[in-house]
């Protein structure tokens, strides 16, 4: 059984008491490392400092920096022959960020990831097929453990080769799929382009979409094409992988579970706590870590506490869909605009397709951003009809981002699409 009902309902002063007490023990486990000894020694800190909650802001933040610059197991709270697994992101410059694990964080992980399918309505009857990559990307590993912990009959069938993940679909009447929303539109065409209804010709009927940012419209959308509910799952890999925060049958935000983790939200300038429902950026605490306890590490990405419970009965809070990172922010004439809310609007268009990308140039003295975005097939190619449709786009496009993008209705398919995650905004401004 994965509905932990004395955790998941637990009343918020003992969900708060088990916080603090394992608060302590994160922190001594933490001091265990030479990043945190050294830092904990510096600041005269340590467990005794942590007398209630609040006093967690005594702490500093740990940024990805730090992790990078403490590569590769600068961060190690255990010896490395009692750690199991090594998860490892590139990024683009510098050393890559190591996250070690114990068989104790990912016995842990696989609860909290089966927590997260069982709240879904996935039981052990369910045949469940993950379509992420699985090398170190945590969405393979992670769900494919969560899956088996459940029960579930699972297919481990990772990224791309589409026909495949049809026949699989439909040959093991799979019931479950995880996949990027990106992919999950691409898979939703596939069935369509070879004559077949998801909606009537598979089992499907749930899907958990996540790793990457997305707007409700792209989620309904999602949901319409292959016949399921989806529901949106976050975690990100230096906090274990997925599974960090997920939405219930509620469909209304997404539960973090704080018995795993201490959430904060923070104004990313000044780093003080913001108001409550207001947005900023997550700051999460483990506390359950054991090879590599992280405390109030800053995510970059953006979101709020939803205020008020939850009808599902749960009282872990939750978080907003998230509006991106704050590293996607595009500043562009002085104005401060999220990729998402250009899908927003775009998705609103049934004329539409369902890629798109961003692209940010300099044309004179002046930047400039061009919108492509893929029409559906379904539509026509009039020119006049066109140019009505760009128009009208365009318009609603300068309502939400108050600056006026140069839009560009393509034909279907003609835009990029890699096997990862979606790139949607390309930046070839010069000076940037
Ligand atoms: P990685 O550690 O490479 O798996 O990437 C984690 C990052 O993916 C997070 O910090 C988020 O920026 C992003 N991410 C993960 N899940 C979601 C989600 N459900 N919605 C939006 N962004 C997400
Ligand atoms: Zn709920």
């Amino acid at each position: 059984m994965y509905w932990e009902k004395e955790i998941e309902t637990m009343a918020r002063p003992a969900l708060r008491d088990l916080q603090l007490e394992r608060l302590g023990e994160t922190i001594a486990q933490a001091k265990k490392s030479t990043y945190y000894s050294k830092l904990f020694q510096e600041k005269q800190l340590d467990k005794l400092t942590v007398q209630s909650l609040e006093d967690l802001k005594k702490f500093p933040f740990t940024t990805k920096d730090d992790l990078r610059s403490h590569y590769p197991f600068g961060f190690a709270a255990i010896p490395l022959q009692q750690c199991v697994r090594l998860h490892s992101s590139s990024g683009t410059t510098g050393n890559p960020t190591v996250v070690l694990h114990s068989q104790a964080d990912l016995d842990a992980w696989a609860n909290q990831v089966a927590r997260c399918m069982y709240m879904v309505g996935l039981r052990s009857t369910d045949v469940f097929q993950n379509t992420s990559g699985y090398g170190m990307f945590t969405g393979g590993l992670g769900f494919q453990y969560g899956a088996e912990r459940l029960g579930a009959l699972t297919i481990p069938a990772a990224a791309g080769n589409t026909k495949r993940q049809m026949k699989f679909i439909l040959d093991f009447d799979v019931t479950c799929i995880h996949a990027i929303p990106s992919y999950a539109v691409r898979l939703a065409e596939g069935f369509y382009e070879s004559g077949l209804d998801p909606k009537k010709d598979t089992k499907l009927t749930t899907l958990m979409i996540g790793a990457e940012p997305h707007s409700e419209e792209q989620r309904k959308r999602i949901e319409s094409l292959l016949g399921v509910k989806a529901y949106n799952c976050f975690g990100m890999s230096e906090m274990n992988g997925p599974g960090v925060a997920f939405e219930c049958p509620e469909q209304n935000g997404l539960h973090i579970w704080e018995d795993y983790v201490i959430a904060e939200i923070v104004n990313p300038v000044t780093l003080e706590p913001v108001a409550d429902g207001e947005i900023g950026e997550l700051v999460l605490t483990t506390l359950q870590r054991e090879a590599m306890p992280l405390i109030r590490y800053r995510t970059r990405d953006l979101t709020r506490f939803i205020p008020g419970t939850c009808s599902c009965g749960r009282t872990h809070r939750k978080i907003d869909r998230f509006k991106g990172r704050s590293d996607d922010m595009i500043i562009l004439k002085g104005v401060n605009i999220f990729p998402i809310q250009i899908e927003k609007i775009l998705m609103q268009f049934k004329e539409l397709g369902n890629n798109y990308l961003i692209t940010l140039e300099t044309v004179g003295a002046n930047d400039d951003m061009l919108i492509e975005v893929e029409l559906s097939d379904l539509f026509t190619d009039d020119y006049s009809v066109l140019q009505r449709l760009t128009k009208q786009i365009t318009h609603q496009l300068k309502d939400e981002i108050l600056l006026t993008p140069k839009v560009k209705l393509v034909e279907k398919n003609s835009l990029p699409q890699g096997e990862g995650k979606a790139v949607r905004v390309k930046d070839l401004r010069n000076n940037t």
